[in-house]
């Protein structure tokens, strides 16, 4: 197994709900590290384009305007396999289908307002890093 970095955000929905360090939390008892992170708020442009791979998807507006609805903590979790720990932590995109003691499964709301985004694979966890942090903001 590899040390790796996976890009994380908490979104607007748990922001509001003051569940940062609730979900922090989680992500820590996984042995994942917290190696940098910041709490911004996005503009709908910048959201867009983010997301611009769902471009195409019917949720594509309401996507954007939920991600700059309010705060949100985009962080940098390193642990071995953290791409694929961090979206076991996460739990499934919808709530609905997300496993006991998930994130997703204890703090969403519904399947757009589902409290984190991770990664889900090396080139667009590169790819989501560079996106909100420099080199020098990462310190492991
Ligand atoms: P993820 O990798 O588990 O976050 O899921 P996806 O990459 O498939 O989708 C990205 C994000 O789009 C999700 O986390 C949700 O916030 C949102 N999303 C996905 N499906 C839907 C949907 O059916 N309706 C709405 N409103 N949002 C959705």
């Amino acid at each position: 197994m590899a040390t790796e970095r996976t890009l994380s955000i908490i979104k607007p929905d748990a922001t509001k709900r003051n569940l940062t360090g609730k979900i922090n939390a989680k992500f820590e008892e996984a042995g994942l590290r917290i190696v940098a992170q910041k709490r911004i708020r996005l503009t709908k442009e910048q959201s867009g384009e983010f997301y611009a791979v769902h471009k195409e998807r019917p949720f594509y507006d309401e996507l954007c305007d939920f991600m700059a609805s309010g705060p949100v903590v985009v962080q940098v979790l390193e642990g071995e396999s953290a791409i694929a720990k961090n979206r076991e932590v996460m739990g499934a995109t919808n709530p609905a289908d997300a496993a006991p003691g998930t994130v997703r499964a204890e703090f969403a709301e519904s399947v757009g307002e589902n409290s984190v985004h991770g990664s889900d694979a090396a080139d667009t966890a590169a790819a989501e890093i560079a996106y909100f942090f420099s080199g020098l903001e990462l310190v492991g």
